[in-house]
């Protein structure tokens, strides 16, 4: 039943968030830091579409007009800098090699700049400064991909990063499976369902209805249902939703584990945060490896050595 990844997840980022200071103010961020040794756990490609449209460092910063970055693809929005100069040509130019570079490495998640109007996805303005209506010019472009999106601010919050990074391993062997006949599907659902209830109750009952009544499976309704898990896997949560399903977890485990004799006390939510998480990842793995299987985890990742 365990289900695990044994190859390294490819994961793009926005550049100014993987410590090169590629914002317009000569700035950025190291925020990648912030998972410790698990960063080596993934295969990273940093990316900045206004560098590679040949904007520089520094340089004005600049602005979505007319509408939001999926409207600047449709040609109904433009983008300018502070000084007016229209830079909608080079930013096209910019954003699709960013993603073609994407596309080479392979990547199945993004690691995103929250408020830009370029990488952002679902803001588009940073202290009150509205830079034109999400998604960014980029951010619309990694919506189309189907990507697995995460706010760069969220690897900087245990919670959060506990949070996206069991449903990103959960995303990823999704993708992997081939979904061809209707055991398959049912299989796949059964390692997921619990997780994407998780997430999202209503819509994973519908899904598990739509299943339930699967005459013939078809490819067009594979993917449509490959699809369904996926947005939910991806869909943003709540810290409060994030923290009841930890302590939720933390008491199965617990119960399920019985007298496992190491010592992790009850837990403390607003103490201690990456204590009490790497005390529930260690819970975790004791239960993989010893085959009891929680669906609220569903996939570990495992490297081959
Ligand atoms: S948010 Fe995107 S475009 Fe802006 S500096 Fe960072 S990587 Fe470059």
């Amino acid at each position: 039943m365990n289900t695990i990844l044994t190859e390294k997840i490819r994961v793009g980022v926005s550049a100014c968030n993987y410590g090169c200071k590629t914002r317009y103010n000569h700035r950025g961020w190291s925020r990648i830091e912030a998972l410790g040794r698990e960063k080596d756990d993934f295969i990273w490609t940093p990316v900045c579409p206004e560098v590679s449209a040949g904007l520089g460092i520094p340089r004005p910063a600049i602005h979505l007009s007319g509408g939001s970055g999926t409207d600047f693809w449709d040609g109904s929005a433009k983008v300018k800098n502070k000084h007016g100069s229209d830079l909608t040509e080079v930013m096209i130019e910019g954003s699709r090699a960013a993603l073609e570079t994407l596309r080479r490495s392979g990547i199945e998640a993004f690691v995103f700049t929250e408020g830009s109007p370029s990488c952002g996805v679902y803001r588009t303005s940073l202290k009150n400064r509205r830079m034109g209506k999400p998604p960014g010019i980029f951010g619309s472009l990694l919506l189309s991909e189907r990507l697995f999106l995460i706010p760069a601010l969220d690897l900087e919050s245990p919670w959060k990063w506990w949070d996206w990074q069991r449903r990103l391993t959960a995303f990823v062997w999704l993708k992997q499976q081939p979904l061809t006949s209707k055991r398959e599907v049912y299989d796949v659902w059964h390692i997921l369902k619990y997780l994407c209830q998780e997430i999202d109750r209503p819509i994973s009952d519908r899904i598990g209805h739509e299943l339930a009544g699967i005459r013939r499976l078809t490819r067009e309704k594979a993917d449509q249902h490959r699809f369904q898990i996926e947005d939910i896997l991806r869909r943003p949560s709540t810290l409060s939703r994030i923290q009841g399903s930890m302590l939720k977890h933390y008491s199965h485990y617990r119960k399920n584990l019985g007298l496992w004799p190491i010592d992790v006390e009850p837990p403390v939510l607003d103490k201690g945060k990456r204590n009490f998480v790497s005390k529930l990842r260690i819970l975790e793995r004791k239960a993989f490896d010893i085959g009891i299987f929680f669906g609220g985890t569903p996939v570990q990742y495992r490297p081959n050595r």
